[in-house]
């Protein structure tokens, strides 16, 4: 199967084609679309909304959730997963009277269709499901390295002398210790990279509604929540928040075969991270419910391409022009950082996005990959 056709030019057309393909299934499998839109625009002046897709039960017990673009310009691979389900999977699936598939289209909107990774208050979204938001939550090495990540020029001679003082911590400290202390998530400053906000953010505020009142009566519920940007080109590892001695964290390994990391003991590619949606969605679902959760989070290129990918992006929003040859570039940089225009990764992304979405229908309780 050519899979590169599941991947979107843009936000807005990852929609249209989401939403047109959900309703061509309603004969099939029943479908309810609840769409919560944000308040600021896209850049053709185009809705920016969550679109919660859900394919079989109302209130469902049991209930698979495939997610996209919690990082906003990472939606593209999540997406081409979900218009794999619709295309290849959901037409020939058959759900029980309790059994639901959901599609969630865009966490991020405003971040899928600027491409950038945070959404419209320079919030990183996975960051940003606290239980209290605390300014004084900031790694000690983030103050320290705080000028050199957030230039607020990109003139030669300082981009020289910041990658200098980034380059010299790392040979004392090791790329792993920057790594935590540059995206752990911090909250003190609302113009830096991976500043995890100060309250709950509008679209993280949808989410949490959202399933608290569809998902209300779930007793089982997996969730697939897809990233890039982190490991090796086209490789996927499965990240959790959940602690390793947790039940969620149990149930994630028997639903995905042992393969999935907690960020939060030194297993994952990830660092431990501050704020994690996964954390949000376990204390919103019902009392007693299971949950399966893991974030794949495909590689692209190397951690210091993307990084200053990222950075560059956040001083191109704070300091430059998204239209002059500086501002294009950069954007374009962003976009390759964490959606290569590569048919490989492509492939590999559908082709492993397909097979982790099998291992869960084979623990969700009610469906069936036989065709009705
Ligand atoms: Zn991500």
């Amino acid at each position: 199967m050519d899979c590169t056709r599941f991947f979107s030019p843009d936000y807005a057309e990852s929609r249209r084609r989401l939403i047109a393909g959900a309703r061509a299934l309603a004969p099939r499998h029943g479908v309810c679309i609840d769409s919560r839109a944000i308040d600021p625009r896209g850049p053709a002046n185009e809705t920016l909304a969550l679109d919660f897709v859900i394919f079989g039960a109302r209130q469902p017990r049991n209930v698979l959730v495939i997610s996209s673009g919690t990082h906003g310009v990472e939606g593209f691979c999540g997406s081409a997963v979900q218009h794999y389900l619709i295309e290849a999977v959901l037409p020939t699936l058959t759900l029980g009277p309790q059994t639901a598939v959901v599609l969630q289209h865009a966490n991020n909107p405003y971040g899928f269709a600027w491409q950038r990774r945070v959404n419209e208050s320079n919030v990183d979204f996975n960051r940003n499901f606290c239980e209290r938001f605390d300014p004084d939550l900031c790694d000690p090495d983030y103050v320290r390295l705080h000028d050199d990540l957030n230039p607020t020029s990109l003139a030669p001679d300082a981009e020289a002398a910041s990658q200098a003082r980034i380059a010299a911590y790392i040979a004392e400290h090791g790329e792993r210790r920057f790594q935590q202390a540059a995206i752990g998530g911090q909250y003190r400053y609302p113009r830096g990279m991976q500043y995890g906000g100060a309250r709950i953010e509008q679209g993280a505020g949808h989410l949490l509604a959202l399933i608290a009142e569809h998902l209300a009566a779930a007793s089982t519920v997996l969730w697939l929540d897809f990233h890039t940007g982190l490991g090796a080109f086209g490789e996927c590892e499965l990240v959790t928040g959940a602690t390793i001695d947790s039940e969620c964290y149990r149930f994630s390994n028997q639903v995905w075969q042992g393969c999935v990391k907690s960020a939060n003991s030194g297993e994952s590619v990830s660092t431990p991270l501050n704020g994690l949606l996964d954390r949000g969605i376990e204390r919103t679902l019902p009392p007693g419910c299971r949950l399966a959760f893991a974030y794949p989070e495909y590689g692209t290129y190397e951690p210091a391409r993307v990084m200053r990918a990222t950075r560059n992006d956040n001083w191109l929003h704070h300091h430059g022009d998204l239209h002059d040859p500086t501002g294009r570039a950069i954007k374009a940089e962003m976009l390759e950082s964490f959606n290569p225009a590569s048919a490989t990764w492509q492939q590999q992304v559908v082709q492993t996005g397909a097979r982790l979405v099998d291992q869960a229908l084979e623990h969700l309780p009610g469906a069936s990959r036989r065709s009705a």
